[in-house]
């Protein structure tokens, strides 16, 4: 090429570059900017246009994210920079081109044996109510697949809530109602710990999967219209819950078990019972879960190194957990894992299209909720990335659609209609029982 026409298309690239500079990823300039450089040199041009335009016009929802936490605990403004080690904001949301964020309301298991789950749970609902008050013109309070369709149109973001760990509701079923009441849209059954009516993949086997309270509990989150989120729970417990539910059931942050050899992560078996019920497995980017193989001695040697650091950090707070999570995610967070390449996340959803379908899949990432994430895929502004990967590997656009959102919506919405024949059929049982513990 001669000089001026390199100059001309230099220009042009620049140009374009500007237009659609919401798309280019902040937390990357940030953090990994000789990778990032890499990245682009590579890059097909034309390609990661068209993925930029069907992102654009695509409904994008991110089923899990943990920010709520310094929200809650620090009065974290989502319009600032995110405190570290969070990675969360509005300008990202936005570069990320995200329709509905699902803000999870994770209750550490903590308030179980000290009190105030309900308490803390009510605590972070209110931390999202505020984000949305303080943000009217970015943000919109959302609670119905259709609240999600019309903050696309009106070029916001829906603001949806998750609770993560069903010890929030202190097994009372009028306390999981008044949550729903509140808007809390799914309820992950259980977070690592086994709770008094669920068995947790990485807690104790108490009930055999689900007790007959925990079979209760999906009742009536169905008959409300709260979808069951089956993340964190044992094979059982997710087997159970596709026996009990009516309405498609979702997973808000887990992976294919068959790629990464972790039991929070979904084996084959169960994502074809998963596609056969309807629902959606939303996967989760935490690098330990997207290729444990590799990850696993890199976070152990890690792990070792910290070890002492952390046991001073867990006397230091041991009567303040969210002090404690805080400083022990800080200190990790100073010696991140070598990220691996994004091509091995997004090789889950080739798996779970293979296993359980095309309409099975979309995107959960846990932000916030972990530290290492893969190259590109490191915070909410990196979403387009993943568009550009599903387009390199041969996805139509109407596929992608189906993974960023759709598929989403789509169980959202039957989860609604489950909720209103319900509501007619059953009296909503006036049960104020807690069960013994
Ligand atoms: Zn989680």
């Amino acid at each position: 090429m001669k000089p001026r026409r390199v100059f001309r298309s230099l220009l042009i690239s620049f140009l374009i570059l500007s237009c659609f500079s919401f798309a280019i990823p902040i937390g990357a300039q940030r953090t990994t900017q000789p990778a990032q450089s890499r990245a682009r040199s590579t890059r097909d041009e034309a390609l990661w246009q068209k993925a930029l335009a069907i992102h654009r016009r695509a409904i994008v929802i991110d089923t899990h994210n943990d920010v709520t936490t310094p929200m809650t605990n620090d009065d974290y403004d989502l319009g600032g920079t995110p405190p570290t080690p969070y990675r969360t904001s509005i300008a990202r949301m936005k570069q990320g081109g995200e329709t509905a964020e699902f803000f999870s309301l994770y209750i550490k298991p903590w308030y179980v044996a000290h009190g105030g789950a309900a308490r803390r749970t009510l605590d972070m609902i209110d931390s999202v109510y505020r984000a949305v008050e303080r943000h009217p013109n970015d943000l919109m309070f959302a609670t119905t697949s259709s609240d999600i369709r019309r903050a696309k149109a009106q070029n916001k973001i829906a603001c949806l809530m998750g609770i993560e760990g069903g010890h929030a509701i202190e097994n009372s079923l009028p306390a999981l109602r008044e949550f729903y009441r509140l808007g809390v849209r799914y309820m992950t059954l259980t977070w690592n710990n086994t709770n008094d009516w669920a068995d947790a993949a990485r807690g104790e086997r108490k009930h055999n999967g689900l007790s007959d309270f925990g079979k209760e509990v999906v009742r009536e989150m169905n008959r409300l219209g709260m979808l069951v989120d089956v993340s964190h729970v044992s094979d059982k417990t997710m087997s159970d819950a596709l026996d009990v539910s009516k309405a498609p059931i979702i997973a808000s942050h887990s992976s294919a078990r068959a790629l990464s050899n972790v039991p929070r992560n979904i084996p084959d078996d169960l994502l074809r019972r998963i596609a056969k019920n309807g629902g959606v497995v939303q996967i989760n980017f935490y690098s330990l879960f997207v290729d444990q193989k590799t990850v696993a001695p890199q976070s152990d040697e890690r792990g070792q190194k910290l070890k002492a650091q952390q046991e001073s950090l867990s006397v230091k707070y041991a009567d303040d957990p969210e002090r404690l999570a805080e400083e022990s995610d800080k200190l990790e967070a100073q010696y991140p894992l070598p990220p691996l390449p994004l091509s091995r996340l997004i090789d889950h959803i080739d798996h779970i299209v293979k296993v359980a379908g095309i309409d099975h899949v979309g995107l959960g990432p846990d932000f916030d909720g972990a530290n290492d994430f893969p190259e590109g895929a490191r915070d909410v502004s990196m979403f387009p990335n993943i568009t550009y990967e599903l387009l390199k590997r041969g996805y139509s656009e109407q596929d992608i659609d189906k993974i960023l959102g759709g598929n989403f919506l789509r169980v959202f919405a039957q989860a609604e209609l489950v909720a209103r024949k319900m509501s007619r059929s059953i009296s909503g049982g006036g049960s104020t029982r807690r069960i013994n513990k």
